[in-house]
Parts: structure tokens; sequence; C-alpha cells
């Protein structure tokens, strides 16, 4: 396993890269926006460590270039902890976030937890899903389909809307979306499923479908929508 470390500031580099060495997994370090692009783009890597704020280049925007071609974990370490600054920092594609100061004992805990969703995401479950009769949700390639073509979505997305379309359908609540999809540790809000939720739909709506195939229940949670007929 290799982790990619984007961090400006060398004591904190040093410290998760000595944490990971000791879990076993092999780093390599960018303490720049730019650098960690170029570092992204020659080796390949199971996870992202990415400080939100960086000299060059933004985090958000490492992240979102990053995500452009890629479903890799992205954890994002942030000093900022307002809800607003995580949802930015989520809406760019990150899986996770963590808030400065930290734990490297923790830090490593969501790794290991992040590197798990994703084996389990990728071993479990193998079974094309069908939303109506225009989407597929694929776990052999993470990926949603619509008439065919893949959407492109984060890791969490995939995972939030794969868990709505199992059937038999049903209303979830957020924070069953939360538990099912990414898991006990996952330490989210609801509103962090609302902005999934939101993204999703952003992806996948169109004319008759401006739901995106996801329905709120309101007062309780979301349902998929795979009725195929135009939302009320
Ligand atoms: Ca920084």
């Amino acid at each position: 396993m290799k982790l990619l470390i984007v961090e400006d500031e060398p004591a904190i580099a040093d410290v998760i890269g000595a944490y990971a060495a000791r879990e076993g997994y092999q780093t390599r370090w960018a303490a720049d926006g730019e650098a960690a692009l170029e570092l992204w783009k020659d080796d390949s890597f199971d996870l992202v460590l990415l400080d939100l704020m960086l000299p060059k280049l933004t985090g958000e925007e490492v992240c979102r270039r990053i995500r452009a071609g890629s479903g890799v974990p992205i954890i994002m370490l942030t000093a900022r902890g307002s809800e607003n600054d995580i949802i930015a920092g989520l809406d760019a594609g990150a899986d996770d976030y963590v808030v400065k100061p930290f734990s490297p004992r923790v830090l490593m805990a969501r790794v290991r937890a992040c590197l798990r969703k994703n084996g389990d995401a990728q071993d479990d479950m193998k079974s094309i899903l069908r939303v109506g009769s225009r989407i597929e949700v694929d776990p052999n390639r993470v990926e949603i389909r619509k008439d065919g073509q893949p959407i492109s979505v984060t890791r969490n997305e995939f995972l939030i809307f794969s868990t709505l379309a199992v059937p038999p359908v049903r209303t979830w609540s957020r924070d069953d979306i939360i538990r099912a999809a990414l898991g006990d540790e996952y330490d989210g809000f609801d509103r962090t499923v609302d902005t999934y939720i939101k993204n999703l739909r952003k992806k996948l709506a169109e004319p008759g479908h401006e739901n995106g195939w996801i329905q709120t229940v309101h007062g309780f949670g979301y349902k998929i929508d795979d009725s195929g007929k135009d939302p009320s």
C-alpha cells in the first residue's frame, strides 16, 4: 500500500510518514499542490492524505484534479474545522477529513478504515444493480452508468447510491445511510449525506428525472426512485 502525503509543513509530514511506515505503508511526500500532481502522475497510490491549505494550488483544486480521473480514497487534512469548510472539501471529492491538530494514531485508524472500505467495496458486492431501465450500478468497476455511459462519481457517492439501490427499495434515514454505506467509523453528520446526495443529483439529473433517481422523503431521508416516471 502506498500513500501520497501532501502537506507543506515538514514537521507534520514527517510525523505522518513515521506512523505510516510503522503501519507498513510506503509513502511519498509533496510539499505543495503542483508537486502533488506531479507525483500523482508518475506513480500509483492507494490513498491520498491532502492538506487543504497549500502553496501554489489549494488542496481543493488538487482534489478536484485527482478526482477527475480517479476514485482513489482521499482524506483531507484541514485546519479549518467549520462545517462549511468540511463540506467544501467533500464537494471537491474528498472521502473523509481530519481536523488539525489531529492525533497521528487517529489519522492512521481513518486511513485503515478508508482502505478497508475500498477493499470491501471491491470484494464483497459483485452483482450489477439496476435502477429502473436506464441506471446500472456496477460494484466491480465502482461505476454508475446511465444508458451505458459511466458517470464520474466519488467512492463515497458510489457507496451511498449503491446502498440506496439494493433491493428491496426502502426509505433510508441519513444515519442509516452513513452506517450502511460509510461504516461506523465514519465521522459524518446529516448535512454530509445531503451534500453527497446533492452531488449525485447534479451528476445524474436530467429533464424528467430532476431528482437524479433519488427521492427525498421529507422528515425522514431518501429512497431510490426507480419508478421511471417524473418525480412529483
Ligand atoms: Ca498547510
